[in-house]
């Protein structure tokens, strides 16, 4: 939607537009306080017996910082995961309103339409694992989605989507676009971060799983246009995001430059793991990664997964969704010289 007259409150669900947001005891007072009484903590100082900032200001200022935006336009919660799932119980009516999901895809997308009794319509990405524009554009014509997902690069084929068909779902659907970029930081394509000025129907998922390497904290990041922003933040637990987690991508931030340098070693393994991977008699495809991991198409993928779980390797069978392959993470340079080794040998 390029319109200047979209308002997302036109697609929220009506009991979020009337409910009133939990204020929580930091949200009332956020000035500078000699002695906190306010909100039945431990007064006794370990370091985390007060409550996280509920705005996550620190961290966010520092994101905005980043990534280029204002901090009206980021929402911070547990993983991606509870953004895609705020997405739902902001915009989707239970047992009324659809999605439109394009598979192979996150799975997560559907798992909270389910949960949230979303109905589910389907447009499967092409032989290339591009989106079917116009299929996609008269499905949302005649059934009238509130909310669609795209992945680039897509989890879990691996490819970017095509920033052109991205662009012109945008313009053509009214409804919310979530565009989730997990894995843009091992892209050569642009995120569409920048794009967000023009289309205020566009919500940008990003994470700290990934390239960041803190999976372990759990924090993901939605991009959008302040007022999409708010609605997020009428409905999250106030406290969503802990201390630790704070605390902890506060300092990731400070070490950039070690994560670029593993990001970029780990876009060089991928290479040199296609090429090992390659050589190999019963791999009969593999396809172009965008991402932190490759998705292989073996002859026998159940007896390469078997034979690899034997020496303690873990790959992630994807052969339901996309026939007869494994998926496989980018490890570390050793990991990865034993992987091939293995498969070698087999
Ligand atoms: C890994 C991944 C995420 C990250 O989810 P978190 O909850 O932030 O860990 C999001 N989307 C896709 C497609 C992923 O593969």
């Amino acid at each position: 939607m390029k319109s200047e007259t979209f308002n997302p409150e036109n697609l929220a669900r009506p009991n979020v537009l009337r409910m009133k947001a939990y204020t929580s005891a930091r949200d009332e007072f956020t000035g500078q306080a000699s002695t906190l009484l306010d909100a039945n903590e431990n007064p006794f100082d370990d370091g985390l017996n007060r409550y996280p900032d509920p705005r996550q200001r620190a961290l966010k200022a520092e994101i905005a910082d980043w990534k280029g935006v204002s901090e009206d336009q980021i929402f911070l919660g547990n993983g991606s995961d509870e953004a895609i799932d705020l997405l739902y119980r902001v915009f989707c009516d239970p047992g009324k309103d659809a999605v439109l999901l394009t598979p192979p895809t996150y799975g997560m997308y559907k798992v909270c339409a389910a949960l949230n009794d979303i109905e589910i319509l389907e447009v499967p990405l092409d032989g290339n694992f591009q989106p079917e524009t116009a299929e996609i554009i008269r499905t949302c014509q005649l059934e009238k989605p509130k909310m669609l997902f795209l992945c680039s690069p897509n989890n879990p084929t691996g490819n970017l989507i095509d920033p052109a068909a991205i662009e012109t779902i945008m313009q053509q659907f009214s409804g919310i676009v979530v565009l989730d970029e997990a894995y843009i930081d091992f892209a050569p394509g642009k995120s569409f971060l920048p794009k967000l000025a023009d289309y205020p129907n566009l919500v940008i998922l990003q994470t700290f799983s990934k390239a960041m390497g803190l999976a372990g904290i759990r924090l993901g990041m939605a991009f959008a246009s302040p007022e999409i922003i708010a609605l997020l933040n009428k409905i999250k637990p106030p406290y969503n995001v802990n201390i630790l987690t704070q605390q902890a991508a506060l300092q990731q931030l400070k070490n950039r430059s070690e994560t670029d340098l593993e990001r970029n070693t780990l876009m060089d393994e991928r290479e040199k793991l296609r090429i090992g991977l390659k050589q190999l008699p019963n791999v009969q495809h593999i396809y172009p990664s965008d991402a932190n991991f490759l998705s292989v198409e073996f002859e026998n993928p159940q007896e390469v997964y078997q034979l690899l779980m034997a020496q303690g390797i873990i790959v992630r069978d994807r052969s339901h969704e996309v026939k007869n392959t494994l998926r496989i993470t980018i490890g570390t340079p050793a990991q990865n010289k034993n992987l091939l080794q293995i498969l070698k040998n087999a």
